[in-house]
């Protein structure tokens, strides 16, 4: 049995991903680990496991699961790295900077290590399609993204159209760095060659919508994905979780979990 932390259980992925591994026969909920100024701290969730804000608890598990924040994520990977055993880190936060960054970097050293800016599986496939595509169709179709999500998402553009236009850049052979554009706005004049445009939409309740266009003279082309629950992410989350649990230390994507 894999003993399991969730990180964030009083937010809205988080508890997803307590409610959906109660469900599970191959994992057990082995901590639930939130601020310290979570409401939920000293409640009791799914399996009778008391929410604590001590990031020792890790080191009673096996693996763990984070959708918090950049802070969030960068203390936890600390905490686990300094557990005295290998621990698995499964993330899903997004907008990391450098610090998460660093730390789990240091923790890829001594667990295996797997950040994922979507856990579906849809687009997970859609990042292959898209590379494939930008890939044959070539320099002359200009390629932008659109993504739309709820009105309280904290970072733009989402990670998961980073992540798509990561795939972009791929297909054509360049660095992201070099071509990423996600401000236009005045006298911006006529679009550059090989640009990869990225638009953020924010409102209402949308879980995550995503579209790559492929954009030519006289045809276009447009790969959609558009989530309608977030229990895809949290499924895909545990399945990673479950998946990782007893590979050697090291960086992991979600197309090794999925075999994309
Ligand atoms: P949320 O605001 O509902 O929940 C965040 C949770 O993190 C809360 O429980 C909060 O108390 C906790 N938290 C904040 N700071 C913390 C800290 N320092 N230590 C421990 N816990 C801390 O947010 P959400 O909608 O659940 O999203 C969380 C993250 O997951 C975001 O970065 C979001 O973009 C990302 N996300 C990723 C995927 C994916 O498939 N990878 C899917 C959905 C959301």
């Amino acid at each position: 049995m894999i003993r399991a932390a969730v990180l964030g259980p009083s937010g809205r992925m988080g508890a997803r991903v307590i409610e959906l591994l109660a469900a599970r026969s191959d994992m057990a909920l082995a901590a639930a680990i939130d601020h310290p100024s979570s409401p939920l701290i000293g409640q009791k969730v799914a399996g009778g496991v008391e929410v604590t804000g001590d990031l020792a608890g890790l080191a009673g598990c096996d693996v763990y699961i984070d959708f918090t924040t950049p802070e969030g994520t960068a203390a936890a990977a600390r905490a686990a790295a300094a557990a005295g055993h290998p621990v698995a880190a499964v993330v899903g936060t997004t907008g990391l900077g450098r610090d998460a960054e660093a730390a789990l970097g240091q923790l890829a050293r001594t667990a295996p290590v797997l950040v994922a800016a979507n856990f579906s599986l849809g687009v997970n496939l859609l990042f292959v399609l898209a590379e494939t595509a930008a890939r044959a169709l070539g320099a002359t179709f200009d390629l932008e993204i659109v993504e739309t999500h709820h009105r309280h998402k904290r970072d733009a553009p989402s990670g998961t159209a980073l992540a798509l236009a990561r795939a972009l850049a791929s297909g054509r052979g360049v660095e992201l760095e070099e071509v990423l554009t996600t401000e236009r706005s005045g006298e911006v004049g006529a679009r550059p060659d090989g640009e990869i445009g990225v638009v953020a939409v924010r409102g209402g309740d949308v879980i995550g919508d995503h579209t790559a266009f492929f954009l030519g003279e006289g045809e276009r082309v447009e790969l959609t994905h558009r989530a309608g629950s977030r229990d895809l992410f949290g499924a895909g989350a545990l399945r990673a979780a479950a998946w990782l649990a007893s590979r050697p230390p090291g960086r992991y994507t979600m197309r090794d979990v999925l075999g994309l």
